[in-house]
């Protein structure tokens, strides 16, 4: 039997459009939330959702 779960928005806790399984492995997923209406990089392992920081993203700026 496998288990599915919604992914839930790291930030505002909104469900997102995301089903994982216990067995999915995501690595550096840009997640959308429709709520916040922005993008962020998570990774997920085992059911472990955790966001991945990414020290470039706020020097856009060329
Ligand atoms: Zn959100």
């Amino acid at each position: 039997m496998v288990t599915t779960e919604w992914i839930l928005c790291p930030v505002c806790g909104n469900k997102t459009r995301l089903q994982i399984r216990q067995d999915t492995e995501l690595k550096n997923f840009p997640l959308f939330c429709p709520k916040c209406r922005q993008e962020m990089l998570i990774s997920v392992e085992q059911m472990k959702l955790s966001v991945i920081q990414e020290p470039d993203a706020q020097t856009q700026s060329r």
